[in-house]
């Protein structure tokens, strides 16, 4: 990958002028069956312009309370877009196309517009879980029957279909807009793509060029993701082996509890069997004995796999997670 940037050919990505920069482009609107997409230097940038393409200041949107968009983007929909966000409460980020129906606003002057839906495919802090096409459509069709807009938080949607054997574009077909993230299961430094049809690109680029989102010679860093696609995607189904081979070995021991039940992409989280135990504690003590794993809060713990754990470091850090559980029930029931 580090070679492919060296030697990539660049020019000025303002210009629309950077080959590599706009043959990734068309790789990632072909797969996604987009007409067309713009590099972003991050996920929460396509988030954001997104939000901002799609909607006006006062509208609402609707999307899952555990989304990255609503708890982990520092508020940009509101700080930024101006627009207030309706969160769904669902079991592992995924909502039925009733449970839309219910969240939009009554059209009346005193209400907010409900205006735009936001869907994460595959969920993050959910744990991973992927929308069953059927699911996801029915979202969907049940927005566009209050004449909303609709954007895919596609980040990892290329795990989704490593995991289904379904093809990116039918997940993201019907969607005003999708992206995908190069920077997670792909391995790449920087970088994301958002798609959609020409009009919404055009407004998208204003708003990246307004947020200061344009490059130069981005072409450094679009050829990591060319490289990606060509040499990590196929990848993406090892990490999610890795993951099933942590939660078998941690089913075992009894002292954790998943949520979602079993792991679906290259995402596991859990919390504990025994409420004396505390997933900050736990992840102290992980990362002491060298596995990193993610406190997120409400006592739960999210595991993610990538390009960088092979399988026998699944193994060891499956083996160090039991240690530790083991070593702070044995603490907590002398204490
Ligand atoms: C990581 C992630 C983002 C944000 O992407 P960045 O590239 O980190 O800015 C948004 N949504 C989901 C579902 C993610 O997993």
């Amino acid at each position: 990958m580090r070679e492919a940037m060296a030697n990539a050919c660049v020019g000025d990505e303002q210009s629309d002028d950077d080959p590599t920069t706009l043959e990734l482009c068309e790789q990632v609107a072909a797969l996604l069956g987009f007409d067309a997409g713009v590099f972003m230097p991050s996920g929460t940038m396509c988030n954001l312009v997104g939000i901002l393409a799609l909607t006006r200041p006062g509208d609402e949107m609707i999307c899952d309370r555990e989304s990255h968009i609503y708890g982990t983007e520092a508020a940009g929909a509101a700080a930024i877009a101006g627009i207030s966000i309706r969160a769904i409460d669902s079991p592992h980020g995924i909502f039925t196309a009733q449970q839309v129906a219910d969240a939009v606003r009554q059209r009346t002057r005193t209400a907010p517009r409900t205006t735009l839906l936001s869907v994460e495919q595959t969920t993050n802090f959910s744990g991973g879980a992927i929308w069953p096409l059927k699911t996801l459509r029915a979202a969907r069709d049940m927005a566009r029957s209050f004449d909303m807009k609709c954007h895919l938080d596609g980040a990892r949607l290329f795990n989704a279909c490593a995991a289904t054997g379904i093809a990116p574009a039918e997940y993201a077909a019907g969607w005003d807009s999708a992206w995908i993230d190069l920077s997670k299961g792909l391995g790449c430094p920087v970088g994301a793509v958002l798609c959609g049809d020409r009009d919404f690109v055009r407004e998208a680029w204003q708003w990246k060029y307004r947020l200061g989102g344009a490059m130069r010679q981005s072409g450094v860093l679009a050829a990591a993701g060319i490289y990606a696609l060509e040499h990590h995607l196929p990848l993406l189904a090892q990490d999610h082996q890795n993951t099933q081979t942590i939660w078998e070995t941690l089913l075992t021991c009894g002292l954790f509890r998943f949520d979602p039940a079993r792991p679906a992409s290259n995402i596991l989280r859990f919390t504990f069997a025994s409420d004396s135990l505390d997933a900050g504690m736990f992840a102290r003590q992980c990362l002491e004995r060298g596995v990193r794993v993610r406190d997120i809060g409400g006592n739960y713990i999210r595991v993610t796999t990538h390009l960088d754990v092979t399988a026998d470091d699944a193994a060891t850090a499956a083996n160090t997670m039991v240690e530790v559980a083991r070593d702070l029930t044995r603490l907590s029931a002398s204490s």
